[in-house]
């Protein structure tokens, strides 16, 4: 009797032929997100990955912990695998049932039976009626609810069997690294760390900008972008973060252009900065945290306009989604409680009373003719300190 992990994936395995391709790009994920806890074999077998300890104290909490936040994981469990062998099977389901029972108090529960082996003698129903009814005889004050247990036992009889309780689930999505890679427009609020997780979780590799316009956003403000890209990268793994000095194309826009415009050509120019960062690092396109109408600069006429400013695609995976169903992810994910740290961002310095909500592009691109953008720009992203986080 053995105790080890199952790890279920999901849509990887409509990928017909390029299935292998997907899975082992996952595995290879684990592997290294794993890599601290010890020596453990892992290996996939009929649509499933195990994870088995080679060693004593292997620390299971930690792999637990990780890998529900590895992206194309369905749901892990920790399982005792033993021989397919019915005395074997009983004691361990009874053990697994009344460490249950002990720990927690429960009253109730059902069994759940999958025969993968069919060489095995008995059948699924016949096996969790002949089970059940030996943990009732077993577990004195025990009984049955089929509809709504306090817990499951789980047995599923393959090659080898596998017993246990816990359904631990994670985030879904496809194996990082297995769609590309963007660059993400990372500011401190609640947005775009959701948006970058969201690409993540299709697989997207990232890599992210932050503009940062010092003294007038703070060191603090600053450290909770890096706090951000921090929780980010449990789940998207090793990225950068390019912090780029922002201050001067800031004034500079503040000084020269008509006020109520100042958002969107400040925006356009992160696009034009955000961009050149990305095709020198190998990414596809950008991702930014906008949602359809949330403020003035997220007006259709708007981003159509930012847009322009730029020749990659610009994903923007929060478009059509409520603020609510944001912050419930951002929750989710852990980034909620840092987003909201009241430090400022450049975008709430420097803005103006009452930005336009339907910019006309012609009329930006004039008024943007009054600077020279070009050597401001060259500037910044010479400038650009590079952060590298780390899972
Ligand atoms: P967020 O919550 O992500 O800040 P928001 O709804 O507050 O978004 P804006 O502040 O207008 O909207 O920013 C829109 C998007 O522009 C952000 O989601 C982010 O992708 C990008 N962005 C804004 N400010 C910065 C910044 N200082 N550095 C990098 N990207 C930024
Ligand atoms: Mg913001």
């Amino acid at each position: 009797m053995k105790r080890i992990i199952l790890v279920r994936y999901g849509e990887i395995i409509l990928k017909g032929l390029n299935r292998p391709v997907f899975e082992d790009k996952l595995i290879g994920n684990i592997r290294s997100a794993i890599l601290k806890s010890g020596n453990a074999r892992i290996f996939k077998s009929q649509g499933r990955i195990y994870i088995e300890p080679q060693e004593e104290n292997y620390d299971f909490d930690f792999v637990l912990q990780k890998i529900t936040r590895i992206f194309g994981v369905v749901s892990v469990s920790p399982v005792w695998k033993i021989d397919t062998d019915y005395d074997q099977i009983k004691a361990t389901a009874l053990k697994v049932a009344s460490d249950l029972v002990v720990q927690y108090g429960y009253k109730t529960f059902k069994l759940e039976t999958k025969r993968g082996n069919k060489k095995f003698p008995m059948q699924s129903p016949e096996i969790s009626a002949d089970l059940g009814g030996y943990i009732l005889e077993n577990i004195p004050g025990l009984t049955v609810d089929v509809k709504n247990p306090d817990f499951t036992v789980h047995l599923e009889v393959r090659e080898s069997s596998y017993v246990y309780s816990d359904i631990i689930k994670a985030h879904g999505g496809m194996p990082m690294g297995s769609n590309g890679k963007a660059t993400l427009l990372l500011s401190g609020g609640i947005d775009s760390p959701v948006a970058g997780w969201m690409m993540g979780k299709r697989g997207v590799e990232i890599e992210a900008v932050h503009f940062y316009s010092y003294p007038y956003t703070s060191e603090r403000a600053k450290q909770k972008v890096v706090d951000l890209a921090q929780i980010l990268s449990q789940y998207c793994g090793k990225f950068k973060l390019h912090v780029v000095p922002f201050t001067e194309i800031q004034l500079a826009i503040n000084d020269n252009c008509p006020e109520d415009q100042l958002t969107i050509i400040m925006r356009r120019i992160m696009m034009r900065i955000a961009e050149i960062i990305a095709r020198k690092t190998n990414s596809m396109a950008l991702i930014t945290g906008e949602s359809m109408g949330q403020v003035a600069s997220q007006t259709m006429q708007s981003l159509y306009c930012t847009d322009s400013a730029v020749n990659m695609p610009v994903f923007r995976p929060l478009i059509g989604m409520d603020k609510v169903e944001v912050i419930d992810i951002a929750r989710k994910i852990d980034t909620f409680e840092t987003s909201i740290l009241p430090y400022e961002d450049c975008c709430t310095v420097f803005v103006a009373k009452h930005p336009q909500t339907k910019p006309k592009l012609e009329k930006i691109m004039k008024s943007e003719a009054a600077v020279d953008f070009e050597p401001l720009i060259e500037r910044a992203v010479e400038a650009t300190e590079v952060i590298v986080l780390k899972p």
